[in-house]
């Protein structure tokens, strides 16, 4: 697997439909995965952040979500494909996933919006096992989101809290879990809630 770097942020060298094809093996076999997509001020916040750097460290992939990232790393003269966005990967899982049965979890934004996301997720991906949600205002010190959900055994557990909430939840709690896909999605709940 190759890597581009850009300011000590090692990116994934795929395109879009490749690194789906890697995340649905990576589902197949089990194996425990934390994609981060980052875009420029992701890049740039992780530079000043040492809690940011330190997820960025323990990502199993990190993807270009941005054209910023992509020309930044044309411009350093070690190009990426692609960009490869949050939005598109959890669609494209959802896809595929609604033929391969997967199960997921949804965690994230406001209780009308995961409720909405959970609706169409619903209506259009029929095959998709959506084994829980929650919302994503919760009490981080006194919950059991993680262990409820671990229990569950989802093969996606997408996670839209926003930079860097998402991924110190995924850090927090991915040992609960005995496998899964693990990706912060930002906004993408939002977006699908429509
Ligand atoms: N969000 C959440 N819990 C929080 C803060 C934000 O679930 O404590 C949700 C918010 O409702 C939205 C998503 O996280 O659905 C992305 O939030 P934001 O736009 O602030 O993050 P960014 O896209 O800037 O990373």
């Amino acid at each position: 697997m190759k890597f581009v770097t850009i300011m000590n942020v090692p990116f994934l060298h795929t395109t879009q439909e490749d690194f789906v094809t890697l995340l649905e093996k990576r589902v197949d076999e089990k194996q425990k995965t934390f994609v981060i997509t980052a875009n420029p001020e992701i890049v740039m916040r992780a530079n000043e952040d040492p809690e940011l750097m330190n997820y960025v460290k323990q990502a199993t992939y990190i993807c270009a979500d941005g054209i910023g990232v992509v020309k930044a790393a044309s411009m350093l003269g070690t190009p990426l494909p692609e960009r490869v966005t949050g939005y598109d990967t959890m669609v494209r899982l959802l896809e595929d996933g609604d033929k391969k049965r997967y199960k997921i979890f949804l965690l994230g934004a406001q209780k009308e919006t995961i409720e909405k996301t959970v609706e169409n997720i619903h209506a259009t991906y029929p095959g998709i096992d959506i084994v829980g949600y929650h919302d994503g205002f919760f009490d981080w010190d006194n919950n059991d989101i993680a262990e409820k959900a671990a229990a569950l055994k989802p093969d996606l557990i997408f996670v839209a809290l926003g930079v860097p909430r998402q991924e110190r939840w995924i850090t927090q709690n991915m040992d609960k879990f005995d496998h899964g896909v693990f990706i912060g999605v930002g906004g993408s709940f939002d977006v699908i809630a429509g």
